[in-house]
């Protein structure tokens, strides 16, 4: 088998509070005025203490009713990352590639990812009937090894050696891809992914990545 290399490197992020500040699920669920509660759960989810996939069906059951013309707002109420497009534009300009692995959601993500200059991206998705969200999350859902997996996919599509990948996230659903990569990064990150992390980036600045870049 010829292995070709389409890129330098490879760097890929979690999207909820890294890529973007907000959690995407905690502003789906306060159109269904039940932000709060999804949002103290999917904090618990984020520092290790709950089951990822246990945790995000049952939130994902707080979004039952509510209706898919409600991502517009979501969408607006959306705030990226500062540092986050010179971020990408400098894998750009070094000949890497920006993938995103999300446990939020593909219904946001398709929109959001190109505008923020992410090549690939990954994520759950939402069950709908009659226009409406069911509560139900459709296929297999990406939890941690699922991110861990689209990182050693994703790199070897590209033949890029591990070693040359960085990942970086916040939540405890981010430590594998973090273990997994070349350079895995703390950003912003909860108590135990900053423990565990090679690197720690505290300032909400993904620019502070760029020095970093192979
Ligand atoms: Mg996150």
């Amino acid at each position: 088998m010829f292995l070709t290399v389409t890129a330098r490197f490879l760097v890929v992020l979690d999207a909820d509070s890294t890529l973007i500040r907000n959690e995407v699920i905690e502003l789906i669920a306060d159109e269904a005025g039940r932000g709060a509660e999804v949002a103290a759960a999917t904090e618990a989810a984020m520092r290790g203490e709950t089951d990822f996939a246990t945790s995000l069906r049952s939130r994902v059951g707080a979004l039952t009713g509510v209706p898919t013309s409600a991502f517009a707002r979501v969408l607006e109420r959306i705030e990226p990352t500062p540092g986050v497009r010179e971020l990408t534009a400098a894998v750009h300009e070094r000949g890497g590639e920006v993938g995103v692995v999300s446990g939020g959601f593909h219904e946001i993500l398709d929109t959001l990812a190109p505008t923020l200059g992410v090549d690939v991206w990954r994520a759950n998705r939402l069950e709908v009937a009659d226009g409406m969200l069911t509560g139900e999350v459709r296929g297999e859902i990406v939890d941690a090894e699922a991110k861990a997996e689209s990182l050693a996919a994703w790199a070897a599509e590209r033949g890029v050696p591990m070693q040359r990948t960085l990942a970086i996230g916040d939540g405890a659903n981010d430590l594998k891809m973090i273990a997994a990569a070349g350079l895995g990064l703390a950003f912003n990150a909860k108590p135990r992914v900053r423990a565990e992390a090679p690197i720690l980036i505290g300032d909400v600045d993904l620019a502070q990545v760029i020095p970093l870049l192979p």
